[in-house]
Formats: structure tokens, C-alpha cells, sequence
């Protein structure tokens, strides 16, 4: 598919790499293209960015179908721009069409599409380390009807936002409430879909812990509510008695590309990984017997967030003297060495642009 390149007559000015902070400021071009069920994907094309319009029976806007993808364009310290396993995310984001029912992409067209525009956006990727160009892959249904079915139209779009770091202050671990009430998502519904309705739904319940001073929720299993799940919008890992536990993809969990990343890293270094149930209070036992030696959220966005206080049935509970551990500080250098092109990659993750 053709590519029509529109550029900015009015470019912007990238705002200084110390201030960016998160999904604040945006580059000087967005892609776009149709979907309907006669034509296909078409219509591929980048143009200034700015609003678009959408009729007021748009699906998007009635019965959310949504999907999105995240992931971060990388400068090296040689100045080149590389991606770090891309077609996870696109294969993902195809995953998560079939779910909603949404139509699918064409992998080699999308990836295609991903690299057209950050290469556009080439100076909007910041300089230094830590920092990245955000990029924001999505899809919505778009009918103009208010029909429920299947969508005929929909629209795929990417946007790019210049990011700061994560850890400007340094990695410092974060306090996080077991949530009892809310549930992310069950067995059989939306949790290992990326969409934009999952989201909307766990907002309030970070919203709460936030106002208890807890920085995010730790989830459990919508059944049982006995099953660690994730942590906010981050999957979740636990060092008990020297072995490395995170939640098995049940369906309900978000199969993160960092996950998967920490996973195949730990393996390669000669721990052992366990993907399985890991139940609430299996994890209570290893606290009080001083089992627990470290536990962390992975995603995107933070590489990794340790956890320094866990709240339970009103007691609050400290982990590793809310300190990063060694396991997570040697992901953190390991990925993140890799993503900024400071270590080599001997996964072969990274893609050049
Ligand atoms: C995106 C996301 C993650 C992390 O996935 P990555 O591919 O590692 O960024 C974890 N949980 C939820 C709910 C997510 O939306």
C-alpha cells in the first residue's frame, strides 16, 4: 500500500528533553487509514496532525470498539533511531482486532507504516538517555450507524509523542494496594485485548488507591478474586525463596512484550521462571516467612517498577526494605541497555530504522 506524505507547512519546535514528561506533546504528523469491508485498508496517508471528524454515530463513541498499541522509538548514543521488537506489538494489536472485531492489519504493511513515520518524525525522537518518542498505534470502529455488529468501517491511526524519562528522580519503588472490590477484567472477557474500554474500567479503582497514598492497584482474578494479576497497567513479577513467579496468561492478563522480554532475559541469565497461579495468599505466606525477596511491575512505559510497600486487609507490608532488587535492577540495565543500544543485543530485539 502507497503512502501519501503530507508535510507540515508550520513545524514545531521540540520542547526541551528535561521537560517533555508523558504523552503531553505531539509531533508534526499523524498516519491515517480507511478500513471497509469492500475496499480493504486504504487510503494510507500522513498529514499535519491536528483534530479529526467523526460522525456523531461513529461505534467508537457508542460502543467502544477500540484497541491501541504502545511502544517507544529509541536514540543510541551513536544518534541512530531503533524499535525494539515492533512486530510483538503489531501482532498484538491483530490479536486484540479479533477480539473486539475489528479488522485485521497486514503485518509487513503496518510494520511498514510504523517505520514511514517515525522516520518522518525522525527529530522528535529526544536525545537523552531514558527519554524516547512515544508511538501510539490504534484502531476504532466507525460506522456511521448505530447498529450493533461487526464494524464495516473503521479507521487505523498512529501518533507520536516525544517522552521524557520514567525515572527522572531514580528508580524509586512505589506503594501499591491489593484491590478487592474492582476487577480488571475476567476469563473470557477483554483482559489480554489492549483496548481502550479495559482502561476505562480500572481507572477508578487507581484512582481510590491513589488517594490512600498508593501509587497503583494490585489486581486479582475477577472469579475467585484469589489470583494475582497484574499491577495498574503493568504485569507483575515476585522473587519467592530464589525463583522468579508471574501470573500465567489465564486471558484475563495483557500478554506484555516486557514480560515476555524480562522472562526470556532471566532464563537466559540461569533463573527459574515460573509462569503460574500465584494466589494472594501464597504471597502473604512468603512475606511473613521473609520469602519474599522482590516484586515488581514491567511494561513499556517504566521497563521496571519495584514495589516497596504492599497493602493488605489494611496492613501494609515492605518489601525488601523498599529497595530495588538485584533481579530488577539487572532487568532495568539489561532492557533498557539494549533499548538505548548501550549494551549488545544479543536477542536480536532492536530494529534500525
Ligand atoms: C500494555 C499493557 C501492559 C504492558 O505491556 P508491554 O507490552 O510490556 O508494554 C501490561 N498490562 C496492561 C493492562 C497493558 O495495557
Amino acid at each position: 500500500m502507497e503512502i501519501k506524505i503530507t508535510e507540515t507547512t508550520t513545524p514545531k519546535i521540540m520542547p526541551k528533553e528535561s521537560e517533555l514528561g508523558f504523552g503531553q506533546y505531539f509531533t508534526d504528523h499523524m498516519l491515517i487509514v480507511d478500513y471497509d469491508v469492500d475496499k480493504g485498508w486504504h487510503n494510507a496517508r500522513i498529514v499535519p496532525f491536528g483534530n479529526i471528524s467523526l460522525h456523531p454515530a461513529s461505534t467508537v463513541l457508542h460502543y467502544g470498539a477500540e484497541i491501541f498499541e504502545g511502544l517507544k522509538a529509541y536514540r543510541t548514543a551513536e544518534g541512530d533511531i531503533q524499535l525494539f521488537r515492533p512486530l510483538e506489538n503489531i501482532k498484538r494489536m491483530n490479536t486484540s482486532a479479533e477480539r473486539m472485531c475489528l479488522p485485521l492489519l497486514d503485518e509487513g504493511e503496518a510494520m511498514n507504516m510504523l517505520r514511514t513515520f517515525v522516520k518522518l518524525e525522525e527529530k522528535w525522537v529526544p536525545h537523552s538517555f531514558g527519554t524516547s518518542l512515544y508511538l501510539r498505534p490504534y484502531m476504532f470502529g466507525n460506522d456511521e450507524t448505530l447498529g450493533v455488529h461487526t464494524v464495516k468501517r473503521a479507521t487505523f491511526m498512529i501518533i507520536a509523542s516525544p517522552s521524557g524519562s520514567y525515572y527522572k528522580e531514580g528508580i524509586n519503588p512505589v506503594k501499591i494496594m491489593i484491590e478487592k472490590d474492582d476487577v480488571r477484567t475476567v476469563r473470557g472477557g477483554t483482559g489480554y485485548a489492549k483496548c481502550g474500554g479495559n482502561y476505562a474500567a480500572s481507572t477508578r479503582a487507581g484512582e481510590r488507591a491513589g488517594k490512600k497514598g498508593y501509587s497503583q492497584v494490585l489486581w486479582l482474578d475477577g472469579v475467585e478474586r484469589k489470583y494475582v494479576e497484574e499491577v495498574g497497567a503493568m504485569n507483575v513479577m515476585f522473587k519467592i525463596d530464589g525463583e522468579i513467579v508471574t501470573p500465567e496468561l489465564t486471558g484475563s492478563i495483557l500478554p506484555g512484550i516486557t514480560r515476555k522480554s524480562c522472562i526470556e532475559v532471566l532464563k537466559k541469565l540461569g533463573y527459574k521462571v515460573s509462569e503460574r497461579l500465584l494466589s494472594v495468599d501464597e504471597l502473604m505466606d512468603a512475606i511473613k516467612c521473609g520469602k519474599l525477596d522482590e516484586a515488581f511491575g514491567c511494561g513499556t512505559a517504566a521497563v521496571v517498577s519495584p514495589i516497596g510497600r504492599l497493602m493488605y486487609n489494611d496492613v501494609e507490608y515492605v518489601i525488601n526494605d523498599e529497595k530495588i532488587g538485584e533481579v530488577t535492577q539487572k532487568l532495568y540495565d539489561v532492557l533498557t541497555g539494549i533499548q538505548w543500544g548501550r549494551v549488545d543485543d544479543e536477542f536480536g530485539w532492536v530494529e534500525k530504522i
